[in-house]
């Protein structure tokens, strides 16, 4: 029998820019490779219609930019498979090139939810992060969700910046809220291998406050949950029911398949990471039968168990006990520390916890 995919997640690799920080598979928009990509993925939804059972109910299309391809390229990609039959289907945008002839095609294709990268509004911490946007655009981009009828809105925020005290990023959080989203994810800053980022540490301009940006993590917390939203998991907040299905189902375990350059796949037991270089990626996809992979690993039931702990931890669902069976004094300890809480057969972290959450997960695996 054909396993069955329910969660698909399609990378598309193009940027205008490439900010400081970000160390995702990406690459500048170039015509040419544009081209083989959309090739490329055409060929790999060919052979995964051939090989699993295909009935995806969330879809998350994410980069790179997806919305950097120009509006005859999306609608190509919008028809390579029918992804408006799902519940949920979410694009990542970025504010600048948002234009309302792209929002209306994505609302028309049956896209439920737009993911904008905001990450901050003060002109000093745009430009820190290297991005290409401002205040105004941000609006802009924003009017253009609601007007095409798009039904949800996330905001990416990041915090942890340079000069960005209390005060700054409970003002960044405030004009989110303005903007009425229905979901916000705010990550910390965070030094990745090989990024702009890590030289600016190495040369000394800058370096990360784990204090602070605990400071920064429990007011996020504070001020969100204010204002009607629910911590779902450590970095995503929610208006009831507006949640991201497919992050859930991650998170909870599920299996989903991965299509474009560096896209990672987990199903029945296997995980693959496709080959990231677009012209590769879309050379042997094309090919056949898949694409080529860089990773292949076999993902058995102890690595399963370590990655539900990690994953659940940092979730208010929390994790089943039984998944922790035989850490009871594990578990009592972390009660009793006030890092963590057990509830109607589950355990969940506290927000001091939260601070913890691989600390803990390492105890418990
Ligand atoms: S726009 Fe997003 S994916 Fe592209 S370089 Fe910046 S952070 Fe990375």
């Amino acid at each position: 029998m054909k396993p069955k995919i329910e969660n698909l997640y399609v990378h598309i690799p193009f940027c205008t820019h490439l900010c400081p920080y970000c160390d995702f598979p990406k690459e500048r928009l170039a015509g040419n490779r544009m081209r083989d990509f959309l090739r490329g993925l055409q060929a790999e939804w060919a052979w995964a219609q051939e090989e699993f059972a295909l009935s995806p109910r969330r879809i998350f299309f994410g980069g790179g930019t997806p919305t950097a391809l120009s509006p005859s390229l999306l609608q190509e990609l919008m028809e390579i498979a029918p992804w408006g039959q799902a519940e949920e289907w979410t694009v990542e945008a970025n504010p600048d090139g948002l234009i309302a002839s792209k929002t209306s095609l994505l609302r028309e294709a049956g896209v439920t939810r737009i993911s904008l990268g905001v990450q901050a509004f003060r002109p000093a911490d745009l430009a820190w992060l290297g991005r290409r946007h401002d205040r105004a655009t941000i609006a802009t981009a924003v009017a253009h969700v609601r007007q095409a009828g798009i039904p949800l809105l996330n905001l990416d925020l990041i915090y942890g910046l340079p000069d960005q005290g209390p005060a700054e990023w409970q003002s960044t959080l405030e004009e989110a809220c303005a903007l009425q989203p229905d979901h916000i994810s705010a990550y910390v800053i965070t030094p990745e291998a090989g990024t702009e980022l890590i030289r600016r540490i190495e040369q000394g301009e800058w370096h990360p406050d784990p204090d602070h940006e605990s400071l920064l993590f429990l007011l996020t917390q504070r001020i969100l949950e204010s204002r009607g939203f629910s911590a779902y998991e450590i970095s995503n907040f929610a208006l009831p029911g507006k949640e991201c299905r497919h992050h859930q189902a991650i998170w909870s375990g599920e299996d989903y398949l991965g299509l474009g350059p560096g896209a990672v796949s987990t199903v029945a037991g296997r995980r693959w990471r496709n080959i990231r270089d677009t012209t590769l990626y879309a050379r042997s996809a094309e090919s056949g039968p898949h694409p080529a992979h860089e990773e292949n690993e076999i993902c058995g039931p102890r690595e399963r168990r370590a990655e539900r702990i990690l994953l659940g931890l940092r979730t208010s669902e929390g994790l089943a006990e039984e998944t922790l069976h035989g850490q009871e004094a594990c578990l009592s300890e972390l009660v009793a520390k006030g890092w963590g809480r057990r509830f109607g057969g589950k355990f969940l972290l506290t927000p001091r916890g939260r601070l913890r959450a691989d600390a803990v997960a390492a105890m418990l695996i």
